[in-house]
């Protein structure tokens, strides 16, 4: 079969024609459907040998850690009520299963995952952006029914984790309140549909691109702000000089921590979500009274099927930019030269 692997560090991944998995005991084999692009890769792909070495991952490494697809075949000792056939998305953050974390559906905080081996498809185990998949357990497909897969795949992550990051800061945001997002890329467009569905609060979008920035309108922005150092004084005056009620920051780096921090309104949260390598100083004098800085990371099983419920309802509707498994290189170009709009599908 065909896969999409990184094979050489600091290389352009490249689709190479690979065995096709056979599923051990408890595993299941997906017959991929569709696979999305996520700015994480780039991050993995970005990684020093010695880093790269350090996090454990695989060379060669099938990418993709946002899959879709029709189960194929079950492997030994398989006990599920679905069926060969059905449609499903995969939950990315794979856990042990019994540790309390897990058992509360909160795999993506696992505790025992990385002392057991235990690591998501494309980010460590092999991925999506392949003919076929193997998932490590039953329990990590969820069915989407007549949900079209390419359009909605990129839930699992690009849903998914905006999603767990702005249902715990929703009890802040009522009607009257505001909300930033930052960067309005895969996570973020999808982030953004999530506040305006959920929460009351005006939704102010900063991005440093005008395609971006009219990206976050036609999903529902309220308000636009290019991504500089006036954005801050800017957010200040919109919110009558308090500040917002909740920051989410998708990318992370260090110019946008210092603005997600210095619009924070008392009381706030700060969600930093994007890995962009910047850090928050906060400290007496630099955040707003109680303003509480977060770091999340991916979602629950619960949450993405509260999710696919959201899509159901017609509440949230990624964009899409559908590649052929045989361009999937080319996905990753367009990626990283800020090119996509929504998010990158790859479909095999
Ligand atoms: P993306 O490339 O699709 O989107 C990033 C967006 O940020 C783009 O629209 C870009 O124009 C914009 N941007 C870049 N610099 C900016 C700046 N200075 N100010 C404002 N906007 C700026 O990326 P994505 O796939 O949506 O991922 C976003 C980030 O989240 C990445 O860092 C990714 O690795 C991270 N991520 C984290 C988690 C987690 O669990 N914490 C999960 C998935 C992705
Ligand atoms: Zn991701
Ligand atoms: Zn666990």
């Amino acid at each position: 079969m065909r896969a999409l692997q990184y094979t050489t560090i600091g290389r352009a991944p490249e689709v190479v024609e690979i065995e096709k998995p056979v599923p051990g005991p408890g595993e299941v084999l997906l017959k991929v459907t569709a696979a999305g692009v996520c700015h994480s890769d780039d991050y993995v792909m970005s990684l020093s040998e010695e880093d790269y070495r350090e996090q454990k991952y695989p060379l060669p490494l099938t990418l993709g850690h946002e899959g879709a697809g029709v189960i194929a075949e079950f492997g030994p000792g398989v006990e599920t009520g679905l069926r060969i056939g059905e449609a499903v998305a995969v939950y990315g953050p794979w856990g042990c299963g019994h540790c309390l974390n897990c058992s509360k559906g909160w795999e993506n905080y696992c505790t025992n995952a990385a002392a057991e081996g235990i690591r998501p498809p494309g980010l460590g185990s092999q991925g999506a952006i392949a003919e076929y998949m193997i998932v490590d357990d039953v329990r990590h497909l969820v069915p989407i029914g007549d949900l079209d897969p390419v359009a909605n795949v990129s839930l699992t992550d690009a849903g998914l984790t905006p999603y767990h990051a702005i249902k715990r800061s929703l009890p802040k945001l009522g009607a009257g309140t505001y909300a930033v997002v930052i960067g309005s890329g895969g996570l973020g467009h999808v982030g953004i549909q999530m506040l305006k569905a959920l929460s009351g609060a005006t939704v102010i979008v900063l991005d440093v691109s005008d395609e971006k920035l009219e990206l976050a309108t036609h999903v529902g922005a309220d308000v636009t702000l290019i991504s500089d150092e006036s954005a801050a004084a800017s957010i200040r005056e919109i919110t009558n000089g308090l500040g917002a009620d909740a920051v989410f920051d998708f990318v992370g780096a260090a110019p946008t921590i210092a603005t997600a921090t210095a619009v924070a309104a008392i009381d706030s949260d700060v969600t930093i979500v994007g890995i962009g390598g910047g850090s928050a100083a906060v400290g007496f004098g630099t955040i707003a009274y109680d303003a509480a800085v977060r770091i999340p990371y991916w979602g629950s099983r619960s949450e993405l099927i509260e999710v696919f419920e959201l899509a159901k309802a017609g509440k949230v509707d990624v964009e899409v930019q559908r590649y052929p498994l045989d361009e999937a290189p080319r996905a990753y170009e367009d990626l990283h030269a800020s090119a996509i709009r929504g998010r990158a599908v790859i479909v095999p």
